[in-house]
């Protein structure tokens, strides 16, 4: 059964449960994620489900979907990032847990509290946005130089017309 997503969460108790949710999170509520954004326009759709796998191990996994606006630090203007990610965290109760996990799992560091839904997520997003985000290809930022005026001295052909005459 699938419950609205939750602005806060508590991943022991939901696991133990095994309790699966799908929503949509607003891009504006992602706090650390919004100095990298060209605008904060738009929502992500996320799904979640915690659960105890086969082997007793609390896990969280779920996808994110949707697209966010990062600026290009070649040209400086909006650039379209589709994100499609699939994760799967290691409910760990202590640091010490850490090292242990099975390949494939990240950790969820949680201790009973409520933890923002918002900022779990948020930590998915930031590990799969590029370092350095840049328009793909040389011709990909054209549209951040399109308005600039062709100066003449640019102008090879402004050149040749000179040494004509
Ligand atoms: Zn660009």
């Amino acid at each position: 059964m699938l419950d609205c997503l939750p602005q806060t969460i508590e991943p022991i108790g939901l696991a133990d449960a095994g309790r699966s949710f799908r929503g949509e999170i607003a891009v504006s509520e992602f706090e650390r994620l919004r100095p990298l954004l060209a605008d904060t326009d738009g929502v992500l759709q996320v799904s979640l489900s915690l659960r105890r796998d086969e082997r007793g191990m609390r896990v969280a996994e779920g996808s994110i979907a949707g697209e966010i606006r990062l600026v290009c630090q070649r040209c400086l203007q909006a650039m379209e990032f589709p994100l499609q990610v699939e994760f799967r965290l290691a409910i760990v109760t202590s640091e010490a847990e850490i090292e242990p996990l099975p390949p494939g799992y990240e950790p969820l560091l949680a201790t009973g509290e409520l933890l923002r839904t918002a900022e779990v997520i948020e930590d998915e997003v930031l590990l799969r946005i590029p370092a350095v985000a840049m328009h793909s290809g040389v011709g990909r930022c054209d549209s951040g130089y399109r308005n600039r005026p062709v100066a003449e001295k640019d102008n090879p052909f402004s050149i040749l017309e000179k040494l004509k005459t």
